[in-house]
């Protein structure tokens, strides 16, 4: 009974902050803006959720970070002091590939409402939308063999680089304010999410792990 009054709060709850992605019911994919307002609102209802600003990008806007914390703690010397495991996600590296945009929003929200449950010693570090300058740019004729969302962003950021290819020389503002936090979370896990864009993997699921001879990952 207890179970039960639980998920149908969490339900209600779920409806309270729905995703973009849940409204259009798969068909569509969160604008940046959306994406900020969305955790702007965790942020204000949920003391387990903090967005913060990171640094500067090659656009106006400044690169956000969302942290999700059980016991609402955001200091990060302390995760260090008290070995939380810091699970880093990136999202929107390139934005026409913005299922974990959405699915990251699910996530933080599912976690602040106790829909699902973060074991105590994770802590999560969600960057909502990493390529600012190309989610701004939307279009729906960029990738044509990807199946949905109606639209979506742009690969190349503001001066048209492709972040996933700057990690080196980091000619972007955006990859110099995540290679700060990068080092500032020292993570345990990095998840960079990307969409393969409608080629033909035998698998729904693709995990590309590092090879530990290769520098840096
Ligand atoms: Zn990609």
């Amino acid at each position: 009974m207890m179970l039960a009054w639980q998920t149908m709060f969490s339900h209600l709850q779920a409806q309270t902050f729905p995703t973009t992605y849940e409204i259009s019911k798969g068909t569509a994919t969160a604008t940046y803006e959306e994406v900020i307002d969305f955790y702007k609102k965790l942020d204000q209802h949920f003391v387990t959720v903090k967005m913060e600003e990171v640094g500067a990008t090659d656009v106006m806007y400044p690169l956000h970070v969302v942290y999700y914390s059980k016991e609402g703690n955001f200091d990060i010397k302390a995760w260090k002091r008290e070995e939380k495991t810091i699970l880093f996600i990136n999202n929107g590296i390139h934005p026409g590939e913005p299922d974990g945009i959405d699915a990251s929003m699910m996530l933080l929200r599912d976690a602040a409402i106790d829909k699902i449950n973060i074991p105590d010693n994770i802590v999560l570090a969600v960057i909502p939308v990493f390529n600012i300058g190309g989610a701004i740019n939307r279009g729906s004729y960029s990738r044509a063999n990807q199946n949905g969302p109606k639209a979506y962003g742009f690969r190349g950021n503001a001066q048209n680089l492709d972040l996933n290819r700057d990690f080196i020389k980091m000619d972007a503002k955006e990859t110099q304010s995540l290679v700060r936090l990068y080092h500032e979370l020292n993570r345990d896990l990095y998840i960079d999410n990307h969409v393969s864009k409608g080629a033909d993997y035998q698998h729904v699921k693709t995990f590309l792990t590092t090879h530990p001879q290769k520098p840096g990952d």
